[in-house]
């Protein structure tokens, strides 16, 4: 089969014909229709990050057609539309067995350290095949399986309830996700943050409250809009220092802040002004769960979230496109969300 490959850290991907992989008896191959090109995968490509055994297939957002399935398979069929969750855990040990697999103690994750979607074939454990309605087109599908569920975990152990205000940092594609889930989660308002015009007139689109940050302080802003009260909840998905304090800032009474996005800078907090005297919760999150995939596929077939906006390149399966729309993302260049579809 045809696939595009990491050979070397810091190098560019390069096109291999290699041996379509094995599925195992409680196994799935999937015949890949739709691959996102994700943030992360730059990361992996420049050597930023520790990888499988080279050279390994990228690709992490993946969705296609059960071509074959093992013996001991029951959950799905061959010819079946699947999207796949990228982390797979072994099912047995402690933080599995808790429902809390992220943390398996021997969790590989697909495209980083097992061959992933860059390729027209992939093999995964049955259990990371996610039914994909006729509805959600392979492309969407694919993109659901890394930011809009990573909104989704946030969201979910920011414990949002029906009736609370919720503040959204950063409206990229997490932010533009966590809007949504939160408005379908029954929020009665969210705050989006960010700088850029676009962005906001996007989060607005989406019945947000938009807070220019380039124009105002936004937790003076958050505060002044909820009559001195604070949010319920507040989402970082920037990464920032500054944008960190200003989570946990504008957080009131009770008020959970949930932190996402990634800094290597200590956060600083006041433990009375900022803590005990709310009884305020700093929560980080980290990735999402495998039945939060099935809780996100219904969210978009009953219309709470819309990834209509969401693809806007189509990309084939060779190297010199893959590589040219990573360096994009390396420089940060544009926001447009590309997904390889395969032959
Ligand atoms: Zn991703
Ligand atoms: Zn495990």
């Amino acid at each position: 089969m045809k696939a595009v490959r990491m050979v070397e850290a810091g190098k560019p991907l390069e096109f291999q014909e290699i041996p379509i992989s094995d599925a195992g008896r409680n196994e799935v191959l999937v015949r890949v229709r739709a691959a996102g090109i994700c943030h992360s995968d730059a990361h992996y490509r420049a050597g930023r990050s520790s990888m499988g055994k080279l050279p390994i297939t990228l690709g992490h957002e993946i969705a296609g057609e059960v071509e074959w399935v093992g013996s001991q398979v029951k959950n799905v069929k061959a010819g079946e539309r699947v999207a796949l969750h990228y982390n797979i855990s072994c099912g047995t040990c402690d933080y599995c067995k808790t429902g809390n697999e992220q943390f398996c103690t021997t969790v590989r994750m697909l495209g980083h350290h097992v061959d992933g979607g860059y390729a027209e074939y992939v093999a995964v454990p049955a259990r990371n095949a996610i039914p994909l309605p006729e509805e959600i087109s392979f492309e969407a599908g694919a993109t659901l399986m890394c930011a809009s569920a990573t909104a989704l975990h946030a969201l979910r152990k920011g414990r949002v309830k029906a009736g609370e205000t919720v503040a959204v940092f950063g409206v990229g594609g997490l932010g533009l996700s966590a809007i949504q889930l939160a408005k379908g989660m029954g929020a009665a308002e969210v705050y989006a943050v960010d700088i850029k015009q676009d962005k906001l007139e996007l989060a607005s689109e989406y019945g947000a409250v938009p807070i220019d940050a380039a124009r105002c302080d936004p937790v003076e802003e958050i505060r002044r809009l909820t009559k001195n009260k604070g949010v319920n909840v507040a989402v970082e998905m920037i990464g920032l220092p500054q944008t960190m304090k200003q989570t946990v800032a504008s957080l009131g009474v009770l008020g959970r802040a949930v932190i996402v996005g990634i800094s290597r800078v200590p956060l600083e907090v006041h433990p009375y002004a900022t803590l005990i005297g709310y009884e305020a919760e700093i929560i980080g999150s980290n990735d999402h769960l495998l039945e939060e995939l099935h809780i996100l596929v219904e969210m978009v077939r009953n219309g709470t979230l819309d990834t209509s906006h969401v693809v806007s390149q189509i990309i084939p399966l060779e190297a010199d496109k893959i590589n040219q729309r990573l360096d994009e993302l390396e420089q940060f260049t544009s926001d447009v969300r590309a997904v390889i579809v395969p032959p």
